[in-house]
């Protein structure tokens, strides 16, 4: 199995509404994401994808984000915008920017602060 990882940034502010300490307080996070996709064998040019399709695919849905209150944005205004429901988020959103080669993503990690990350995997 090959397995290629961009890592891609934004910056955003959020609150936490059903949670009791500091993160129901409004503040922000300079996100690192990590997205990645696997296949067994590499395809067109020994690649499993482009990196550049996928850093592409990734920053189409990093812009709506950037410098944003999240809790303003779909689906964050419904849902709570934790870096679990902010994973999903994007990994549904790549995986349907990537049209065909959406299949091959992997995971989606939203690393918050250097020590904490939640991963969103393919089922
Ligand atoms: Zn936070």
């Amino acid at each position: 199995m090959y397995e290629v990882e961009i890592t891609v940034n934004f910056s955003a502010a959020h609150r936490l509404r059903d949670y009791n300490g500091k993160c129901e307080q409004l503040h922000g996070h300079n996100y690192k994401i990590q997205i990645a996709a696997r296949s067994s064998s590499p395809g067109k040019g020994g690649m499993v994808i482009d990196f550049g399709d996928l850093k592409k695919a990734a920053n189409q849905v990093l812009d709506t984000l950037d410098h944003r209150y999240l809790n303003d944005i779909k689906p964050f205004d419904e849902i709570e915008p934790s870096a679990e429901n902010i994973a999903a988020h994007i990994f549904r959103e790549v995986s349907q920017n990537l049209g065909d080669q959406g299949a091959m993503l992997h995971s989606v990690s939203v690393w918050e602060s250097d020590t904490s990350k939640a991963t969103y995997l393919k089922d």
